[in-house]
């Protein structure tokens, strides 16, 4: 991973900051590195920074802290500096699941298919997450609610349930359940300023909105949970 990854917008401005102000070569590596989250060689002919990614979300005083450091070399600044990486969170790296747990074609449905064509119409720019059917569950009693598909972030998968693959379920409502999910991965859950989770946040349903026939599909929704 280097420093022209677009996926660390503040990393990045601060690099280009520190440059600025810099009166020697300067080398930024963003790691995933847990045990040495951020790592520093200020040599008189170089500066190399090896940083953990989570900075990326960090206050604007550690990365104001971190530039007076490497600028002045001034103690307090780098208690600063280690008081942030004791209050960050350093999260292992994503997990992928093994290829042979992903079942994408159903009795009916082919799920890579639908998934590229929900892809090529409405998020042509987007990773290409990956998608299975869950396995059915023996059915005790008529269910409640079905959660027709789920979004799995550290997976970047996108489940389905077996229920729409059964013969009465249209393609159209299959298609919507993934493009449901994909913007579960555009449109992400945040913790609101009093701690509550919020998942089909306002951002979500605008972007959920762009489905041509939402009210449709959540109609169908209900319907389908009936002849269950
Ligand atoms: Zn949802």
């Amino acid at each position: 991973m280097n420093s022209a990854n677009p996926e660390y917008p503040r990393l990045q401005q601060f690099e280009q900051e520190l440059r600025a102000r810099l009166r020697r070569p300067l080398t930024l590596h963003i790691t995933n590195n847990r045990r040495q989250v951020i790592r520093l060689s200020n040599a008189a002919e170089e500066v190399v920074l090896r940083i953990n990614r989570e900075f990326e979300q960090a206050p604007a005083s550690f990365f104001e802290a971190l530039t007076r450091y490497i600028i002045q070399g001034k103690r307090d600044d780098w208690k600063r500096v280690q008081e942030q990486v004791r209050n960050t969170t350093f999260e292992p790296r994503p997990r992928r699941p093994r290829t042979r747990y992903l079942y994408t074609q159903g009795e009916r449905f082919n799920l890579e298919d639908l998934l590229t064509q929900v892809l090529e119409t409405y998020f042509p720019e987007l990773a290409r997450p990956l998608i299975t059917w869950t396995r059915a569950s023996a059915r005790r009693r008529k269910p409640r609610s079905i959660r027709y598909g789920s979004w799995v972030d550290a997976d970047k998968l996108i489940r389905i349930h077996p229920r729409l693959d059964e013969a009465d379920v249209p393609e159209e409502f299959v298609r919507y359940v993934i493009y449901h999910e994909l913007c579960h991965a555009v449109a992400p859950p945040y913790v609101d300023s009093s701690g509550r989770r919020q998942i089909h946040h306002r951002e979500f349903q605008e972007l959920e909105a762009r489905w041509p026939n939402l009210k449709q599909m959540e109609e169908y929704s209900k319907e389908l949970l009936r002849r269950s």
